[in-house]
């Protein structure tokens, strides 16, 4: 009796992927881990996984970036031989939000695409009512390791970013350095950005992590995950 079950779970788990890789089995795209990731609907289980897959496929990645607000440019890839090659990178130039265009990975430009439509927009009407228009961040790109280590930082691969701070529709601004702490709107929004971040970015790191993040979240999409 028990072996049965077993082999009819074992052709579960086996046939349903399969048949939905083959595409005998249709089911929506977002709950089909080969589909391309569209940045219009809301992250689920799967998100990590086809966000994983988009560094090393463009094509996959071209798909999802032109499911989003972003405008951009694509960019070539750098000699093998640079001290910190590039591979799949954009230059990203806007989105729903304005901001200093900055250069990253394809993968790190869909999670941060990600990041505003369902994690910081959300957190701007909900305490504020209304929209962020304008980003403003530290920039992407450092050839550079880690503070004092010998580990290239994520910089180093254009696979991160700085966030410095926002300003809403109306004009109100609102940046780390001097809105992290307290209890009013803009403490709150910040702990919300906060949150967001660490659900859509594989690290993210403010202000309570150490004191080179006072000013900024640190987000990126390297290997680690951590939130602090
Ligand atoms: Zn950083």
């Amino acid at each position: 009796m028990w072996r049965v079950v077993w082999v009819v779970l074992l052709l579960v788990l086996i046939g349903v992927p399969v048949a939905v890789y083959q595409r005998w089995l249709d089911i929506p795209a977002r709950w089909n881990p080969w589909a391309p990731l569209n940045v219009q609907e809301s992250p689920n289980l799967l998100t990590a996984f086809k966000l994983m897959r988009l560094q090393q496929d463009r094509e996959l990645c071209a798909e999802a970036l032109a499911s989003s607000n972003l405008t951009y440019v694509s960019l070539p890839d750098s000699a093998q031989t640079a001290d910190c090659p590039l591979e799949n990178t954009i230059r990203v130039q806007g989105s729903d939000m304005r901001f200093t265009s900055y250069l990253t990975t394809c993968k790190m430009a869909v999670a941060f695409a990600l990041f505003e439509r369902h994690g910081l927009q959300p957190a701007a009407r909900e305490v504020f009512g209304q929209p962020v228009t304008r980003i403003e961040h530290f920039g992407s790109f450092a050839c550079r390791n880690i503070g004092n280590s010998q580990r290239r930082s994520q910089h180093a691969s254009a696979n991160a970013l700085d966030i410095a701070g926002f300003q809403l529709r109306d004009g109100q601004r609102i940046t780390l350095a001097r809105d992290w702490q307290g209890e009013g709107d803009k403490a709150l929004f910040l702990r919300k950005v906060h949150e967001a971040a660490c659900r859509q970015f594989n690290v993210t790191l403010g202000p309570a992590y150490n004191a080179a993040h006072r000013d900024h979240f640190h987000v990126d999409m390297g290997l680690f995950h951590l939130c602090r």
